[in-house]
């Protein structure tokens, strides 16, 4: 676990952000998930569980979810499970440990932008700003586009659409990290088809998406390809970057197939 010469517990996110920014040495802590794995050294160890960020709320048209909500929580959640059909709260299931399950929070896996994350392709599909201190609203895929910012995430915001998102990781073992992950969202009158673990992270197949938004379910054969040939992706650990490709055609085409499926149940139930 990482180590520091003080340990603060703001009651604020504003104070919070305001200790961070005014030290030139200071991590914020969160679940702890990540950094029990780290041995550095910080003067200031901010503890952000009494920042006030552990809320889920509905707003209307949109749900916020503060930056210490664990995975755990949203799982349970009766607003996130009505997300996407049920896709939020189903793809935590995917992480098989349960200490990350139980504490990891949805603000560090923003901060964190973990290429492997099964929830960041979910959250990809379907139309999500981060909140940050001081910063206000950002789109998510601007923000993961981002390199590092420094910056302090207080929450974020889903909005509530009429979609269906199907998703999948490819894993070894239940407790491996997946070697891709993806996720199609089928919208009344769009598509959008993320892909990750590319292992760069989770990123929107724009041309793919665009093409099976005009085309329909006709092209998907065709919009496979194209989402195994628009993206960047590389060798890492057992997978080839030519294996995630072919991969690719074959997870993109399935989950084209699944979203449809259940876009088409959710609207009879409706
Ligand atoms: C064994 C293992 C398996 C994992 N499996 C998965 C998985 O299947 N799917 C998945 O999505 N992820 C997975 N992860 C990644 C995990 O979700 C992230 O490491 C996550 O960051 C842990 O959350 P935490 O709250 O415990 O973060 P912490 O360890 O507390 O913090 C991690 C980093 O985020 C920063 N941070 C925390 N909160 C904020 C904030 N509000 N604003 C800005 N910065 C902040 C911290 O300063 C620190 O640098 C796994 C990690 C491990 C170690």
């Amino acid at each position: 676990m990482i180590t520091s010469d003080a340990t603060v517990q703001p009651q604020t996110a504003a104070e919070a952000y305001d200790i961070y920014q005014n030290s030139d040495s200071a991590v914020f802590i969160a679940g702890g998930q990540r950094l029990k794995y780290s041995k550095k050294h910080y003067k200031v160890a901010i503890e952000l569980s009494h920042a006030g960020l552990k809320q889920i709320t509905d707003m209307g048209d949109e749900i916020a979810v503060g930056a210490m909500v664990t995975l755990a929580r949203m799982q349970v959640s009766s607003l996130i499970k009505e997300l996407a059909g049920g896709a939020i709260a189903n793809c935590i299931s995917v992480v098989a440990h349960k200490d990350i399950r139980t504490n990891a929070t949805i603000g560090a896996i923003m901060a964190v932008k973990d290429p492997f994350s099964v929830l960041l392709p979910v959250l990809l599909s379907l139309r999500v700003d981060v909140v940050l201190e001081g910063k206000g609203r950002m789109n998510l895929q601007d923000y993961l586009g981002c390199p590092p910012m420094g910056e302090m995430v207080t929450q974020i915001i889903i909005a509530k659409e009429q979609i269906y998102t199907a998703f999948t990781a490819y894993q070894t073992l239940p407790t491996d990290e997946p070697y891709l992950t993806g996720a199609v969202a089928m919208l009344p009158d769009s598509w959008r088809i993320v892909v990750g673990g590319r292992p760069g992270c989770a990123a929107i197949a724009e041309n793919a998406s665009t093409e099976l938004t005009e085309k329909g379910m006709a092209a998907k054969e065709n919009v496979a390809h194209i989402a195994s040939e628009e993206l960047d992706f590389g060798d890492f650990g057992t997978c080839s970057e030519q294996e995630r490709r072919e991969l690719t055609v074959e997870m993109v085409r399935k989950l084209i197939k699944n979203a449809w499926k259940g876009y088409t149940r959710l609207s009879q139930e409706r």
